[in-house]
């Protein structure tokens, strides 16, 4: 009797998802020629969204990580130490995937369990949400260089289906130097650059990659209302080039914020028709 043969990985639906914190929409726009190559090559699509309200941090990761509202998921503020329910992270590990994030402490918190300790949480799995790889970071400037490398690490060694990675570059700059300021502007366009040599090994690997952010940022330094610098974030699509591009880049972009969580699921139904 020949071996069993292993069991066929279904098509690969992988897909890389950045959310650049306190990135707007007007600056990425302008200052990030790469991303601005691909979408002027047609090899990318884009739209801007108004972030939910309060336009804080902990509040819209996790609208991102749940498709609901602040006033639906009930984290309304950033000291609100808590778990946010069911995630994008919980839909992979339905479908059979594999997870892993690099980002700032809370989304650690939000995904569950007690509040992060850094000497001895920095890779704390959160559990039953199938993400098997994590690296927290807990200083507002720790570089988006490192977070990069970081997720290439973390990609390299567990080649995970979905790969979540949280810079927060424009967040740390903007509050130190405000949202018109060249060195708000420059941390984009570093972002930018590191994008350009990280996309191409993304695809290259099988990856489809999303970028957005949660929320923008004031010339006072600051955001959480309503202004529209505080609160127009971009969101651009760039699904790896190949068999079946042409239907992936015809996927309809979340019409809002809330919207994140059912795009990834139309993704991977998209991959397995495309594969
Ligand atoms: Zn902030």
């Amino acid at each position: 009797m020949s071996p069993a043969q292993p069991t066929p990985r279904a098509e690969p639906s992988r897909i890389v998802v950045v959310v650049a914190d306190g990135l707007r929409a007007d600056v990425a726009a302008q200052a990030m020629g790469y991303v601005a190559a691909l979408l002027e090559a047609g090899q990318a699509r884009a739209t801007r969204h108004d972030s939910g309200l309060p336009s804080l941090s902990r509040p819209l990761y996790a609208t991102l990580l749940t498709g609901r509202w602040p006033l639906a998921h009930g984290i309304l503020s950033n000291q609100q130490v808590q778990a946010c329910g069911a995630t994008l992270f919980d839909d992979a590990h339905a479908a059979g995937l594999r997870s892993a994030i690099v980002a700032y402490h809370w989304f650690c918190e939000l995904l569950g369990g007690p509040a992060f300790a850094p000497l001895s949480d920095r890779r704390r799995l959160p559990e039953g949400r199938g993400i098997v790889a994590a690296s927290w970071y807990f200083e507002d400037d720790y570089p988006d260089s490192h977070v990069i490398a970081d997720a290439e690490a973390l990609r390299l060694a567990h080649e995970p289906d979905l790969l979540f990675v949280h810079p927060m570059g424009p967040d740390d700059r903007g509050h130190r130097f405000g949202g018109e300021s060249d060195e708000y502007r420059m941390v984009a366009r570093r972002l930018d650059m590191l994008l350009a040599l990280a996309v191409p090994r993304w695809h290259g690997a099988g990856y489809d990659v999303l970028l957005t952010s949660d929320h923008g940022m004031g010339r006072d330094r600051m955001h959480g209302g309503t202004g529209e610098a505080e609160r127009s974030v971009p969101l651009v699509w760039m699904p790896r080039p190949g068999p079946g591009v042409a239907a992936l880049l015809e996927l309809a972009l979340p019409a809002a914020q809330t919207g994140l969580r059912d795009f990834l699921q139309r993704q991977r139904q998209a991959r397995r028709v495309a594969g």
